[in-house]
């Protein structure tokens, strides 16, 4: 398959996704966006990464903000940074706030690049890195087959919740804390509402 460029999703959108779907459908359907200090942090230490554009250290040549996309995978994005190793080695490396996560979202996103490289420079990465703000040193990832997979279906469920134009409904979890959306969102109060139309259900249903 082959998408068109107008069809090409932000790889972004899957870390909003693999976070919570709705979030994603709010900010990809909905055009919704909100920035609590979570977010904040993280656009600060992508702008830094972003300076300067091009770099070039023994042996390696480093491009920032290097644009990527693929129409195998229907993606389109920027990559904080690529480096050209003289042996023809790329590796893509991503700027992350925290510490490396339980889920795999950040490792997804990084394969995503890379399937984008792969498909544009027609070679094959085997690894690239996260680079996290809290730790001060880079993460090494494989992008083995077991990556890969969850990338393609990733990939393809946002592909498909985006087409949907549909909005999954608000579930209340712990994570609802530090997403920057809960004020647009309101899971609480969706979650009250349905109450509260059941329980007007259940009063009309008694009187019939
Ligand atoms: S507040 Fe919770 S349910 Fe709503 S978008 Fe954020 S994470 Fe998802």
């Amino acid at each position: 398959m082959s998408y068109a460029e107008a069809d090409l999703l932000p790889i972004s959108a899957l870390q909003h996704l693999l976070f919570c779907p709705r979030q994603c459908a709010l900010i990809h359907n909905e055009q919704l966006w909100a920035e609590n200090q979570l977010t904040a942090q993280g656009r600060v230490l992508h702008e830094r990464a972003h300076e300067p554009k091009h770099e070039t250290r023994p042996g390696v040549r480093i491009m920032r903000s290097l644009y990527l996309s693929s129409r195998q995978f229907g993606l389109r994005g920027v990559a904080d940074i690529v480096e050209f190793h003289r042996d023809g080695t790329l590796l893509p490396v991503e700027y992350k706030r925290g510490r490396p996560k339980a889920n795999d979202c950040d490792r997804i996103q990084l394969c995503a690049q890379a399937l984008c490289l792969e498909e544009m420079r027609r070679t094959t990465i085997n690894q690239g890195a996260l680079y996290y703000g809290q730790r001060r040193r880079r993460t090494e990832v494989t992008f083995d087959d077991n990556l890969r997979a969850r990338t393609y279906a990733a990939t393809r469920e946002l592909h498909q919740l985006i087409a949907s134009g549909k909005t999954p409904p608000a579930i209340r979890e712990p994570k609802c804390d530090n997403c920057s959306l809960l004020d647009l969102c309101l899971p609480q109060a969706l979650r009250f509402s349905r109450g509260a139309e059941g329980w007007f259900r259940r009063q009309i249903r008694s009187q019939l």
